[in-house]
């Protein structure tokens, strides 16, 4: 062994210990006749002190940054103790030194605070990767996968490797393909998750499988995708939705205490799809602070026939906190025309008047925002990005009077109605924003989460977790006039909805009137885990019987002999036995940025790619030989 200790572990009681350490040179200091050098490694930092004896040898070995150095000598409590760091009470009075490597002057300064831009930092990852606060990430990001390991294992779950190599797993994305030499003209694809392998594993008899593995997808790069990630995925046979709820809550729980020390023993919250559309503007709601949308015109085609939804005020609070949603709630509930009369209420401007849809929010406290802060909100929602012709605001002062920048428009009366209807209180500020269904429901929560970052609402050692549950099965797919599974083709109908699927023709005919084929209201028996309006895991019961599953691909779109020639094996697979059941997979490296406290799971990562899904250290992806070319008998023919 080079060393006797780390440079981490020395503390007081290791004083006049003779010890050796090895690691790198971060920092040499000489003070007159004497020399100070920071030494460290994987686990911390020690103080050496190279005495006046040592110049010699020293001048004729100079060290530099990041030299690797090998130091015999004894341990010292120091007189002037650094308390910022666990050995900072300590220092080696260094008798004997070796330089073990030299190195070259790195890029950037290997300190917390580096002077290296993201590129530069990148490119030398290798460096990167010695600073500590990079270090802290991987060291969270081992936790976390241990913790995720022990509890997975205590409930009997076996870790169980499927191959990379593979045919394509449909997950909405784009596979990223695998050239086969042996097999000329064909191609592999690299799993966009282990989804059809995990489902064959429970036709297996393998009731309680997991794995944390790597997952391909070829999507452009919005912010913060990486084109290889990293899933918890899990799948367990004989269960229902609530099994897997309980069970995955577990893990949670058990990764916020194994490390962050924190016991969640608040109830996780349960949200409807609708309701999170509805109140949050997403369907991955941010709960750590209110200010819940409020609809003040709903489009036309929003609720056909008896499923408008309830008041807000009605809603608020039962469908967040019940333990089973009623997946009938909004067909049962009192049809209270909550957009018609607000429809009245805010008639007589004419952009609303013309929009589809009017939502409003009130932003607690801010009634007295100036009208530079109000115009700088304006021009926040008018960027390209959010897309909204403009904002109309309504300051609910703190005497009871309204300020609105629809004066012209609205008589008091009709702003006092408005501000009841939106919940706001005396001293908030009403914002509204019109336009297009789609567009203007993620304005408005683009800019409830805008609020809520300038208020300080957004704090990253807050933690809440909640499930959104009773997604639609489908979506419409325009440009085919088809559905497309909401989730993936493999997730079962809720139960009640199985007859539904079955009876009916997926065929849309009417492509005006989607909404009112019987698939747009089957639910999905899927879940999704939400954290800090992330969603960091998402699953659902699947589909188990050939039928019904040749149902799914059907509605789809495929026919029998696409269905034969993806899917052949898995239909084989359901005519042996196949035993009900459901999973779920997490996102592994957002969960750990979430609980580290960054938006970014690069950073988490110990070799990312960057946006444009280059690896700039080791320079890929890049050309291949001709002879390669040769060997797979392919050609290019680039555009
Ligand atoms: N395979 C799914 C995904 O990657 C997760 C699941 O349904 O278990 O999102």
């Amino acid at each position: 062994m080079f060393r006797t200790h780390t440079c981490g572990e020395l503390r007081k009681d290791d004083n006049n210990k003779d010890v050796t350490l090895a690691g790198w040179v971060q920092t040499v200091r000489k003070f007159g006749s004497i020399t100070f050098v920071d030494l460290r490694d994987r686990y911390g930092i020690t103080q050496l002190l190279f005495s006046e004896s040592l110049n010699a040898l020293l001048e004729a070995n100079p060290l530099g940054r990041e030299f690797v150095l090998q130091v015999k000598g004894t341990v010292n409590e120091r007189s002037n103790k650094n308390k910022n760091i666990p050995t900072g009470d300590l220092e080696i009075i260094v008798h004997s030194f070796s330089i073990l490597n030299k190195s070259i002057t790195p890029p950037f300064t290997i300190q917390d605070d580096t002077d290296g831009g993201d590129e530069l930092r990148m490119k030398y990852r290798f460096l990167d990767l010695r600073r500590n606060t990079v270090k802290k990430n991987l060291e969270l990001r081992y936790a976390v996968g241990r913790s995720t390991r022990n509890y997975l294992h205590e409930q009997e779950f076996m870790d169980i490797e499927t191959p990379f190599l593979i045919k394509s797993t449909p997950e909405g994305a784009r596979d990223f393909v695998v050239p086969s030499r042996m097999n000329g003209g064909q191609f592999y694809a690299l799993p966009q998750s282990p989804q059809t392998f995990k489902q064959l594993l429970m036709v297996s008899g393998y009731d309680r499988y997991y794995q944390i593995v790597k997952c391909f997808r070829d999507e452009d790069l919005r912010a913060d995708r990486q084109p290889e990630f990293t899933q918890i995925d899990c799948e367990m046979c004989f269960v229902e939705q609530e099994d897997i709820l309980q069970m995955f809550e577990g893990l949670i729980r058990r990764i916020f205490k194994d490390v962050k020390n924190i016991d969640y023993t608040d109830k996780i919250k349960r949200m409807t799809w609708m309701d999170a559309m509805w109140l949050y503007g997403n369907d991955k709601p941010d709960i750590r602070f209110d200010m819940k949308l409020a609809n003040l015109k709903f489009p036309a085609h929003a609720f056909p026939e008896k499923t408008s939804p309830p008041a807000l005020s009605q809603r608020e609070g039962a469908s967040e906190s019940t333990d089973k949603p009623d997946p009938s709630k909004f067909a049962e509930s009192k049809v209270l025309s909550f957009g018609e009369d607000l429809g009245e209420v805010i008639k007589a401007f004419p952009p609303f008047d013309e929009a589809e849809t009017v939502i409003a929010i009130a932003i607690p406290g801010c009634s007295e925002y100036s009208r530079k802060q109000t115009d700088e909100l304006t021009e926040w929602v008018k960027r390209p990005q959010i897309g909204m012709k403009g904002l109309v605001f309504i300051k609910c002062n703190a005497d009871g009077s309204f300020k609105s920048s629809v004066d012209k428009f609205y008589d008091a009366e009709k702003l006092k109605n408005i501000a009841s209807a939106v919940n706001a209180k005396a001293g908030d500020l009403i914002l509204i924003v019109a336009g297009d269904e789609e567009k203007t429901r993620k304005a408005a929560s683009d800019l409830r989460m805008h609020m809520a970052h300038t208020l300080g609402l957004r704090n990253p050692e807050d933690f809440k977790l909640l499930w959104v549950l009773d997604f639609p099965l489908f979506e419409y797919a325009e440009e085919h006039n088809r559905w497309v599974a909401r989730h993936h083709p493999f997730t079962s109908p809720k139960p009640e909805d199985i007859e539904t699927m079955i009876n009916n023709d997926p065929k849309i005919t009417n492509a005006s009137e989607y909404l009112k084929h019987p698939y747009a209201n089957i639910k999905a028996n899927a879940y999704d885990m939400v954290l800090n309006g992330n969603e960091i895991g998402g699953g659902s019961i699947r589909i188990y019987q050939k039928d019904l599953q040749k149902k799914m691909f059907a509605a789809l779109g495929m026919d029998e002999e696409e269905q034969q020639h993806k899917f052949g094996f898995l239909l084989g697979a359901f005519e042996y036995g196949a035993p009900p059941h459901g999973g779920i997979a997490f996102g592994f490296d957002r969960l750990c940025a979430i609980i580290g406290g960054s938006e970014s799971i690069r950073d988490f990562i110990a070799f990312p790619k960057n946006n444009s899904g280059r690896d700039v250290m080791i320079d890929a992806p890049s050309t291949i030989d001709d002879k390669q070319f040769e060997e797979l008998q392919i050609r290019l023919d680039l555009k």
